[in-house]
């Protein structure tokens, strides 16, 4: 595990400035637990919503700008997985692992997008599509008996952002082929990606069938796109797997 030391850092007024679709909000340094990170705010428009403002916010890890095929999450908020670690969903482990495999590094960058519950539908929504998964839908299901789409993230602002910090290109860390294209779609050189395959579980295992089956996420190597590696951070674990996917 790489060690990180205290970074030579300095409160910069011109962090404050505006951006394509928003404004960059300042930043400071946190001290973690075994890394520093910059964190920073930027608040982006809500696609469709006129002049709505969103706080978004990264955590960069190493001097980043400039950096090439730097590891980087592009991760949706999660209240129910990332504070109460709910078992439903994957998204804390996947947060957890992405920090982790950035530390390995010694480098990268978080782009924590909020609002983004339940792909896109907002807290109460997904609560209700809990509810209706219970009654025996899937996750893809329930969304669109909602009257959702499959998914309703929006990727724009992390380009805007990944652009802002000076980054060049990105090796994504998920396991998702949709996010990545529309990354890419959006403007971000992904260069590699690498897979975060959280413990299988009895509550979780529906719900990860789902995302490989149903929206073709990658859960293995031999699924990964072309050129792009595919380095598994974490393997199913074995004391509370609830069985191999399939
Ligand atoms: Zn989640």
């Amino acid at each position: 595990m790489r060690r990180f030391s205290r970074p030579a850092y300095r409160y910069d007024r011109s962090s404050h400035r505006t951006l394509q679709g928003g404004r960059a909000g300042g930043q400071a340094l946190l001290q973690l637990q075994d890394a520093y990170a910059v964190c920073r705010v930027f608040r982006h428009h809500v696609p469709g919503r006129g002049l709505r403002l969103r706080t978004h916010c990264t955590g960069t890890y190493g001097d980043v700008s400039g950096g090439h095929d730097v590891p980087t999450r592009v991760h949706s908020e999660c209240l129910t997985g990332e504070v109460f670690r709910s078992l439903r969903c994957d998204c804390g482990e996947q947060l957890e692992m992405s920090m982790r495999a950035i530390r390995q590094a010694g480098i990268g960058c978080i782009v924590y997008l909020r609002g983004q519950e339940g792909r896109g539908i907002g807290l109460g929504n997904k609560i209700a599509a809990y509810g209706l998964q219970d009654a025996g839908l899937d996750t893809l299901d329930a969304n669109h008996a909602l009257g959702f789409p499959s998914d309703a993230r929006q990727f724009g602002a992390a380009a805007v952002i990944l652009t802002d910090l000076g980054i060049q290109s990105v090796k994504l860390l998920t396991n998702n082929p949709g996010k990545l294209e529309a990354l890419r779609a959006a403007g971000v050189a992904v260069t590699s990606r690498q897979s975060l395959i959280a413990a299988s579980n009895a509550t979780n295992i529906s719900y990860l069938r789902a995302k490989r089956d149903r929206f073709g996420h990658f859960f293995d190597k031999e699924q990964a796109p072309g050129q792009e590696t595919d380095n598994v951070v974490s393997v199913w674990s074995s004391k509370i797997s609830a069985g191999p996917l399939g």
